[in-house]
């Protein structure tokens, strides 16, 4: 399924540095060792607002995911996903290259990364 073309904000450059050189970067606050979403804004453990960006393993695993049928019948379905990554922030993701049957709570992912020919490379995930 076509994602569309994807264009940062400014926001979240660091972000998509990352994505465009094969490195999932995502927030992470300093001051307590804890690591967040890419669009977390503010650390709700210190109160910091100057989340630091790190490079996560791009180790998750998966926590629940939904498959979206095109309406297109030739286009394979897309699996949405939730996953947990192995630093402990939730990330909202696609999955890629998965078999049906083995999807489960839990299952080991990989970070994947697509550099599509027009707009910001992305992350998916594999088993
Ligand atoms: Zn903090």
């Amino acid at each position: 399924m076509d994602i569309g073309v994807l264009r940062r904000d400014g926001r979240t450059d660091p972000f998509f540095d990352g994505t465009a050189a094969g490195r999932l970067v995502v927030r992470r606050c300093e001051a307590c060792d804890r690591w967040f979403a890419p669009d977390e804004t503010g650390c709700p453990g210190c109160g910091a607002d100057d989340l630091a960006w790190a490079e996560a393993s791009g180790e998750a695993t998966l926590v629940t995911w939904t498959v979206t049928r095109p309406r297109d019948s030739d286009q394979p379905p897309a699996y949405l996903a939730l996953v947990e990554l192995a630093e402990g922030p939730w990330l909202h993701t696609r999955l890629d290259g998965v078999d049906p049957v083995s999807l489960r709570e839990g299952l080991p992912l990989r970070a994947a990364f697509v550099h599509p020919d027009e707009g910001e490379s992305y992350v998916l995930f594999r088993h």
